[in-house]
């Protein structure tokens, strides 16, 4: 297994890439790549069980099809909408705090 490093944007070290996931409320997975000399984290993708399922779906899907076309694009837009949804809600928790 070849080790991926990534450049982190909190520290500016190169680090090797940890991908790991929380679960948050709402069946949402954060993945996300941990730093490993600040611990930084820094976000991959959010996921939940409708997001799954199309990917799912998606990867049964063969390629160069108007279906898997709908698909990726439907995945990416519901990818987006989350992660958007997951951190307009950490910044206001944020607020409280
Ligand atoms: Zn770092």
């Amino acid at each position: 297994m070849s080790e991926q490093t990534f450049l982190c944007n909190q520290c500016g070290n190169q680090t090797p890439l940890v991908r790991k996931f929380d679960n948050l409320p709402d069946n949402v997975e954060h993945h996300y790549a941990e730093c490993q000399s600040c611990g930084y984290r820094s976000t991959i993708f959010y996921t939940n069980p409708e997001i799954k399922a199309l990917m799912y779906e998606q990867k049964k899907t063969p390629f160069l099809t108007k279906k898997k076309e709908r698909l990726t694009n439907e995945i990416k837009k519901l990818v987006d909408e989350l992660r958007e949804k997951v951190e307009s809600e950490e910044g206001k928790n944020a607020e409280i705090k």
